[in-house]
This record gives structure tokens, C-alpha cells and sequence, in this order.
């Protein structure tokens, strides 16, 4: 499809709207190549010393995750950024919302850079702070109070603020066990979002059955839902997921497992319900990355999450292990991808020249809420 320039003026201000002004990469950064563009950043991040860390979630393309001070998912990234409070600049290599967390973790006098502000994230985009005041307000009309809001750290910060501010909680794939746990003790009910097959797969994990979950769909009056089904449910999805893990499917198992008895699967519990089902274990990226490297040498294992996270476990984390992806070719991240090496030299050789460009700021009046929520997470282990 070919994109108008009216489309385009369109698309930059809803991208205005979501994510901010976003400066975009000059056209001296462009055609530059990998070789120079190593040796420029290695010498940015030398001149710069101590005034910056530089977090790579795992989803990163090479060229950019070597250079990340710290690695990992959203939760320890998360840890890092509140615990790093002697640096004036955190890089963040990843999407907007680990770069707002960041932000709202971080201490006043720090910075959080997302190298490209357009990085960010499809399932968040799917739940929206006015949808779900109309959900709470709807769920109150059917005499359902007794809910505790738990949004998936993937989700902006006005949601996370909601979920502060109505005795709610922000959780990760690590310890979304313990989340749901903690939800339970103080509600009868959980609306969990914006990704339903992790709530799902979580849930169903801890014993709850599917009949005792429901799927809120925001575009519907009601979320689509009788009164009954609202009633009688403990957990509450919203009706959200993400573009890359659900690409994996059953089929793809079942061919792998007949190719290569001896394969084991892993998969991110963003992936289906019956795909996480007919795996033979599921986890967080930190768990999928442990699990591999604890097997024995000489396993063999499929796995299905981002691909550049299974590249590297197949090239380097994991030695002695055949690592495969599970599709045979790998789900991208789009989004991840707009990090490039282009962008976080130009972040970084503007540091030095006293610039700052795309910085990511929560605004001050989501900042306590979302504090709120994500401090309540950090405490849930
Ligand atoms: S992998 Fe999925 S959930 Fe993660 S950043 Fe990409 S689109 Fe969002």
C-alpha cells in the first residue's frame, strides 16, 4: 500500500498523540555503515561514562543489545531503572511503555530516552484509558464493585495509573502468579489487561477454570457480555493480545514434534491458551532464557517468542543446546525494531553535544498513581 502524504500527516499526528513529539533520526545519521556505526557509538558511551546506563530488553536487534550496560525483560529492566538512581540519563533500548515505567521508577533528576519514540507496542495500543473508565462504570452499573484492576506492565501509563488508583496493580510475565494471587485476596474479581492469554494462561495455571473467565470486548455495550456471564466470572479479560506470539500455533507443534521427536517446546504465555497447552512448559523470556540453560547438553527445544531473543539463545546463551524457533522462521517485533544503531548513536553523540532528543516523560498527573501500581508490583515477587 502506497501512503499519501495526507496519510502520513495523519499517521505523525496520531503519533503525536500517543507517544509525544518524536524527533526524528537526521539525515546524516542514514547509510552510515555497521562498522562505523559500532566505533561511533563505542566512543559516545566511553565519552560518556558514568552519566548514562543503557537497558536492553531482549527483543533488541544485536547491533543495539551489545551495547546494553543491563539486559532483560520489562520486569528486571523495570528493577534496574529504580534502582540506578546515580546516573543522569537512562538509554532505553526497548518500547514507550518500559520507556514511561522507567520514567515514573527513576529518580527526578534522571532522564529516560527511548532512541525512537515510534517504538512502541500494538497490545497496549489496544486498551485505551477512556475505554476502560467505560468498562469500570459499566461493570458498576451491573453491581460489580468487588474488582481489582491488574494491567500487564505492556499497557501506557494513564492505565497503569488507573489500576494505582482503584486499588489495582501492574504485573509482568514473571510474576504474574503472584499478581493474580494478590489480586484475588483483596477482590472477588480480577479485570485483568490488556492481554487476555496471559491472564488466561496465568489463571488457568493457578486452577481456575475457563468457564470462570469471560473476554470484555471494548467496542461492544457491556463488553459484549450478559449479566450472568459477568456475574458468575472470576476473571474478567480484556479483550487484547500480541501481534508476534500469536502467531505460533498448535499446527506448528504438532509438524516440529513429528520432524524432531526429541524437540521440547517453550512459549511465551502471550501465546494462545491451546498453544501453551500442547507446549511442554511456558514462561516469562527470563524463565524461557533459565530453563534452556539449565537443560541438559545435547537438548534440543523449540521456542516460541521474539526471534532475536532465540537467535541469540541459539547462538550464544544457551552452548550445547539446539535451540530452534518454533515457526521454522521467526515472529519480529516490529516495534522493538525501530531501535536501531543509527538511532542510539545519534542519541548518544547528542548527549555529548548537551542535546536531548526523545525523552520520554509521564505526565505529573498519571506519575503518583502509576508510581502507585508499579511499586506494588516490585513488591510482589
Ligand atoms: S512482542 Fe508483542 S507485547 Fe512485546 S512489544 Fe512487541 S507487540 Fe508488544
Amino acid at each position: 500500500m502506497v501512503v499519501g502524504s495526507t496519510q502520513l500527516e495523519v499517521l505523525n499526528e496520531y503519533e503525536r498523540q500517543q507517544i509525544g513529539e518524536r524527533q526524528p533520526l537526521p539525515e546524516r545519521y542514514l547509510g552510515v555503515s555497521d562498522e562505523e556505526l559500532e566505533v561511533r557509538i563505542s566512543a559516545a558511551r566511553a565519552a560518556l561514562g558514568d552519566r548514562l546506563v543503557i537497558l536492553g530488553h531482549h527483543y533488541q536487534r544485536d547491533e543495539v543489545f551489545k551495547f546494553a550496560d543491563y539486559s532483560g525483560d520489562s520486569f528486571k529492566l523495570a528493577k534496574v531503572a529504580a534502582e540506578r538512581s546515580d546516573t543522569e540519563f537512562i538509554i532505553f533500548c526497548g518500547v514507550h511503555f518500559m520507556a514511561e515505567s522507567a520514567d515514573v521508577l527513576s529518580a527526578p533528576y534522571q532522564r529516560v530516552i527511548l532512541p525512537d519514540l515510534a517504538a512502541g507496542c500494538s497490545m497496549a495500543d489496544m486498551a485505551a484509558a477512556d475505554e476502560l473508565e467505560v468498562c469500570w462504570r459499566e461493570l458498576e452499573e451491573l453491581g460489580v464493585t468487588d474488582v481489582v484492576p491488574v494491567t500487564y506492565m505492556n499497557s501506557a501509563a494513564d492505565i497503569k495509573a488507573f489500576c494505582g488508583r482503584e486499588g489495582g496493580v501492574v504485573c509482568t510475565s514473571s510474576n504474574a502468579v503472584a499478581t493474580l494471587r494478590w489480586g484475588w485476596e483483596r477482590g472477588e474479581k480480577i479485570l485483568f489487561l490488556p492481554d487476555q492469554h496471559l491472564g488466561r494462561n496465568t489463571a488457568y495455571s493457578m486452577g481456575v477454570p475457563l468457564d470462570k473467565m469471560v473476554v470484555w470486548d471494548p467496542q461492544q455495550p457491556m463488553g459484549g457480555l450478559r449479566p450472568d456471564e459477568v456475574a458468575a466470572a472470576k476473571l474478567i479479560l480484556w479483550k487484547g493480545h500480541c501481534s508476534v506470539h500469536t502467531k505460533f500455533s498448535v499446527a506448528q507443534i504438532e509438524q516440529l514434534r513429528l520432524a524432531e521427536p526429541e524437540v521440547r517446546v517453550i512459549v511465551h504465555p502471550e501465546c494462545t491458551w491451546e498453544v501453551v497447552q500442547a507446549a511442554d512448559a511456558s514462561g516469562s523470556t527470563e524463565t524461557i532464557i533459565q530453563r534452556i540453560r539449565e537443560s541438559a547438553v545435547g537438548s534440543v527445544w523449540a521456542v516460541g517468542t521474539e526471534i532475536h531473543l532465540v537467535n541469540r539463545l541459539a547462538k550464544e546463551m544457551a552452548p550445547g543446546r539446539t535451540v530452534l524457533t518454533l515457526d521454522g522462521l521467526g515472529c519480529l517485533c516490529s516495534t522493538m525494531f525501530r531501535v536501531s544503531p543509527n538511532h542510539l548513536c545519534w542519541v548518544l553523540e547528542s548527549l555529548i553535544e548537551g542535546e536531548v532528543h526523545n525523552q520520554v516523560v509521564v505526565p505529573d498527573d498519571q506519575k503518583h498513581w502509576t508510581r502507585v501500581a508499579l511499586d506494588r508490583m516490585l513488591s510482589i515477587q
